[in-house]
């Protein structure tokens, strides 16, 4: 079985994950594709984030009706810091032996993958794959880590978060069932 994760704070989810995570399942002959939204992300900075369970219903939105697509709150559930390796760990006690792990990440973690908890062990226990990402290089792709060629679309859940403080429409970048929470919840107005 090969299973892929996309880890992320998904603050909110948009388009740019589900290119991301369709194009990983099909060229990557993926099973299934697991979201996993971070309790606390550890390289995130100050900014605060929004709680899990908002986040965690977002994701669920954004995934609803993709029969290949779930959601973990198997980081949400630590309440610790959110370290990918440890994810991966419990992963992987959880599955049978020689179930394939593919790690989806886009093109940005490059640049602070090296500042990873155990970030040597973490390309041991899965296949670390990197997508490109508009504004992001691919240089320092590791030799064991596996490049993935996606349709680019630029767009970040800080575009869509400025979008939304500004009053501008954010339509293009989530579907209406994620727009539908960020207004219930009246998220990122300031
Ligand atoms: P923020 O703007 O708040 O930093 P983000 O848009 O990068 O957020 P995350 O939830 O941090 O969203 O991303 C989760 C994963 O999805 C990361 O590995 C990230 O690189 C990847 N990703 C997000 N958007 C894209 C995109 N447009 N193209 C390729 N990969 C993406």
């Amino acid at each position: 079985m090969k299973i892929g994760i996309l880890g992320g704070t998904f603050d909110p989810p948009h388009i740019g994950h589900l290119r991301l995570a369709e194009e990983a399942h099909k060229k990557l002959g993926l099973d299934k594709v697991i979201f996993v939204p971070a309790f606390i992300p550890p390289h995130k900075g100050e900014r605060k984030i929004t709680p899990p369970s908002v986040r965690l219903k977002m994701v669920a939105a954004i995934i609803e009706g993709e029969g290949s697509f779930e959601l973990s709150d198997i980081e949400i559930r630590r309440r610790e810091v959110s370290y990918t390796v440890d994810t991966l760990r419990e992963f992987r006690s959880k599955y049978p032996r020689g179930t394939e792990f593919y790690f989806i990440t886009g093109a940005d973690s490059l640049e602070i993958l090296t500042g990873w908890k155990d970030w040597k062990t973490l390309l041991e226990l899965c296949h670390f794959v990197v997508a490109n990402r508009p504004g992001f290089s691919r240089q320092a792709l590791p030799a064991k880590a596996t490049a993935l060629e996606i349709e680019p679309l630029d767009v970040s859940s800080t575009l869509v978060r400025d979008c939304v403080r500004k009053g501008l429409a954010i339509d293009a970048f989530v579907p209406a069932k994620v727009k539908t929470v960020i207004d219930s919840e009246r998220l990122y107005r300031s």
